[in-house]
């Protein structure tokens, strides 16, 4: 499977269709029965867990950008932020991914990119460190950053 299109099994007739990450959004309809197509609870978008060992793996070499939210179990403002990237590893499911790394637990890549306080989101775009965010921010600017990264 392409990063940049995702699996979607049409529940009516069992079709297998494959829809590009950019119409996800356009209520897409099975190409064999024309029933429209579930795009909301198809293949998990959950945010993953990354570490020292799979930074390289997970986010360098990753195809789709990355977003790396960098948090710690005792950190209430990176709890408070977990809810947003959720759905934002959902909304931008194909196009990004969202990667969390525990910094308590991941010193090495932490201080690579100096995440001086937490929550920081480094943004990762074909292996360069893209762009980055400190602190709780609103959803519609982490939006509007993934967008700027997208198209840059
Ligand atoms: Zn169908």
């Amino acid at each position: 499977m392409k990063p940049d299109s995702i699996i979607v099994t049409c529940k009516a007739c069992n079709t297998k269709n494959r829809i590009p990450a950019e119409r996800m959004g356009d209520k897409p309809v099975c190409a064999k029965c024309r029933a429209p197509l579930d795009t909301k609870n198809t293949a998990d978008a959950k945010p993953v867990e990354i570490s020292d060992a799979t930074f390289e793996k997970d986010v360098l070499s990753s195809k789709t950008p990355v977003i790396v939210d960098c948090w710690a179990p005792w950190c209430g403002p990176c709890r408070m932020l977990a809810p947003v990237l959720d759905e934002i590893a959902s909304q931008y499911k194909g196009k990004v991914k969202i990667a969390k790394l525990n910094v308590d637990e991941n010193t090495a890549t932490a201080s690579k990119y100096k995440t001086m306080s937490i929550p920081t989101l480094l943004f990762f775009k074909g292996g360069a460190l893209a762009d980055r965010m400190v602190g709780v921010q609103p959803k519609k600017e982490i939006e509007s950053r993934i967008l700027k990264m997208l198209q840059g």
